[in-house]
């Protein structure tokens, strides 16, 4: 055979992993990027799973979306979501087609990694005031100290009034920070592993320093709380039932000469959240009802109520069934049964410097497209709801017949670790499932790097997958 034959073989034989920005023409390089000022912009707003909701909200309304409880009956091409305690929602399109053929989903979760608040945060040492804090899921504790943070969420008062919070991102806000050792002293800390070299109860946030000018103890302090109350009306004892979080104070930004990529905190997975929520804006009358779940509490394993482990998605679809005039015994089992769902969470994107733990073969690149995880789990798929080869083979098909750019890959090399997402809740309620999301580098650091080609493809992935699953 001669080497241009050989090399038309390899054409048709191989599967050939590309760059995806190779394949782009001005035009669609020039959406692209478009498209990524709405997500930078977007993310700019949305720091904490509560602004996601909100805004997320806002985007829905505008879209002619309304709350499911506005509705006494729906009919196919009504749009509606359930605000599940500003934490968590669902949103949907209802389909022509009987819903109990099933419905399609996607799924993302608006939480991330951070610092909260403890209940009890607030001490003076030394003539300085901090808050203590608790990490909330998987973080490398070294990561978060020196760098500005600001605090957001809210603080309720006994009367149920609710005090929104938000410092720190403003031009003019005062953020804050929590310190770590100078080098020079540093000789014990440096010998520490990584792991321990920062401790749990060692980050708290530096507040304050100026005493109140009256002879007590705890002047700093005292000076802390007088400010809160003047600024917010709120006591010591209002901070018990307080949810205050606190995130990098640094914007999300275009990254590198080329612009090609955006570096920003809680992309894990505020990227699925933003891509499928504008994919669903674009669904107008589909066959099949179309569904998207924004969930919270993904980062610490789904419990709770705003967490995809809940009851609260059952019931939103049920509500759909009743407000269909369609409901019966175990028909929400049946249309589960029949459904689809893209779990949309973001994947991890080999990283050049840290290549070891990643298998090429199997590993997902920036830049190459919207990243498929057959399975996830760690050490022998532990955990895992591995999607079916037939569904893969569906989500195939729709992806190549609208020319979306993927990649099927795993987390990293077999015995290296693993993860998991929300995939396997919804696959044991008997929903064909396959994760599905954007790779990214630095993943859970205060300040993550995704591409914008991924980025669109994920976008246009999503709207492919709700018009033609
Ligand atoms: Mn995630
Ligand atoms: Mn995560």
């Amino acid at each position: 055979m001669e080497k241009k034959e050989a090399e038309e073989l390899k054409k048709k034989l191989f599967n050939q992993k590309q760059n995806g920005w190779i394949s782009k023409s001005d035009e669609e390089k020039h959406a692209i990027f478009d498209y990524a000022n709405g997500y930078i912009n977007y993310m700019n707003q949305s720091k904490t799973e509560r602004e996601i909701i909100e805004n997320s909200q806002k985007i829905a309304e505008s879209n002619g979306f309304q709350s499911i409880e506005n509705y006494d009956s729906l009919k196919p091409g009504d749009k509606v979501f359930y605000n599940n305690r500003g934490k968590s929602m669902y949103l949907a399109v209802i389909g022509q087609e009987s819903i109990e053929n099933g419905v399609n989903i996607i799924g993302a979760h608006a939480d991330s990694p951070r610092l909260d608040l403890k209940p009890n945060p607030l001490y003076e040492d030394q003539e300085f005031a901090y808050f203590k804090t608790h990490y909330y899921g998987g973080i490398k504790k070294y990561q978060w100290t020196a760098i500005p943070l600001s605090i957001h969420g809210v603080i309720v008062k006994t009367n149920g009034e609710k005090i929104k919070v938000s410092i720190g991102e403003a031009q003019d806000d005062p953020i804050f920070t929590i310190t770590d050792l100078l080098p020079h002293l540093a000789q014990d800390q440096m010998k520490k592993k990584l792991a321990d070299g920062i401790e749990g109860e060692d980050l708290n946030l530096l507040i304050g320093s100026i005493p109140f000018n009256a002879d007590v103890s705890e002047k700093v302090k005292l000076n802390i709380l007088n400010i809160l109350n003047e600024k917010y009306g709120v006591t010591e004892r209002d901070l018990l039932s307080s949810e205050l979080e606190l995130v990098p104070a640094m914007p999300c930004k275009s990254m590198g000469f080329d612009s090609s990529l955006v570096a920003g905190y809680g992309q894990d997975d505020k990227i699925c959240v933003y891509t499928s929520l504008t994919a669903l804006m674009n669904i107008q009358n589909p066959t099949k009802t179309a569904i998207c779940i924004i969930a919270d509490k993904e980062e610490i394993g789904s419990m709770g109520n705003t967490g995809m482990e809940s009851q609260v998605f059952d019931t939103f679809v049920s509500e759909i069934l009743n407000k269909l005039g369609i409901n019966r015994p175990n028909l929400l089992e049946k249309v589960f049964c029949n459904s689809k769902m893209l779990s949309a969470d973001v994947d991890a994107g080999l990283d050049p410097i840290y290549a070891s733990v990643s298998e090429r073969n199997n590993a997902s690149f920036v830049g190459r497209g919207i990243g498929l995880n057959k399975y996830t789990g760690a050490r022998g798929k532990s955990g895992a709801s591995d999607a079916n080869a037939e569904f893969i083979a569906e989500v195939r098909r729709i992806f190549e017949e609208n020319n979306i750019r993927y990649q099927i890959a795993e987390l990293g090399k077999v015995d290296v670790g693993g993860g998991g997402t929300i995939a396997y809740i919804l696959a044991n309620k008997g929903i064909d499932v396959i994760d599905c999301g954007v790779p990214v580098l630095s993943m859970h650091s205060p300040y993550e790097v995704t591409s914008k080609l991924d980025l669109f493809e994920a976008y246009r992935g999503y709207e492919a997958f709700w018009k033609n699953a």
